[in-house]
């Protein structure tokens, strides 16, 4: 990697988030990209949205999510970021994603802004959103719906805490 290290983490589950269960995504049509246990489902046009923040000067977009490495970048285009880090799910107590993202956090100290996007952080989001601020981190947690994945408000929201425009 060349420059300085990237200092805003953008980190991305993908069931519920780019990859709606129902298959209805707020965003419109969705395509199918490929097939993971079901045929995978994602929306367009959050794909280009998610792309675009992800080359932001300054962030570092990362997977966090069950998937297997392989399978992820086995989709076809549009889903974003095959070549995107994946942070490695680590057993520990508790959440195994919460364990694996505090791990990468810490192998990564010049982190000092996080976006953290996972259905499953319904109900979480509070408490670790105040772990994470103890820790001096500025941190945004969103959890969409797992049915319908993030909505243009999710992405306006997530545009607006990383470039401070709307
Ligand atoms: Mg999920």
């Amino acid at each position: 990697m060349y420059g300085p290290p990237v200092s805003i983490a953008l980190v991305l589950d993908v069931d519920g988030v780019v990859c709606p269960t129902s298959g209805l995504s707020p965003f419109g049509e969705v395509v199918e990209v490929g097939v993971a246990l079901r045929p995978v489902q994602v929306p367009p046009l959050l794909c280009a949205a998610l792309a675009d923040l992800a080359a932001l000067p300054d962030v570092a977009p990362a997977w966090l999510t069950s998937w297997l490495p392989q399978t992820r970048r086995a989709m076809r285009p549009p889903f974003p970021g095959p070549e995107w880090e994946q942070i490695e799910l680590e057993p520990g107590e508790g959440w195994p994603k919460w364990s694996a993202l505090n791990a990468w956090l810490a192998r990564n100290p010049e982190i000092t802004r996080l976006a953290w996007i996972d259905d499953d952080l319904a109900g979480r989001a509070p408490v670790h959103a105040e772990e994470l601020g103890r820790r001096g981190l500025d941190a945004l947690l969103l959890a969409p719906t797992t049915d319908y994945g993030m909505t243009p408000s999710d992405i306006s929201r997530l545009k607006h805490w990383l470039t401070g425009h709307p």
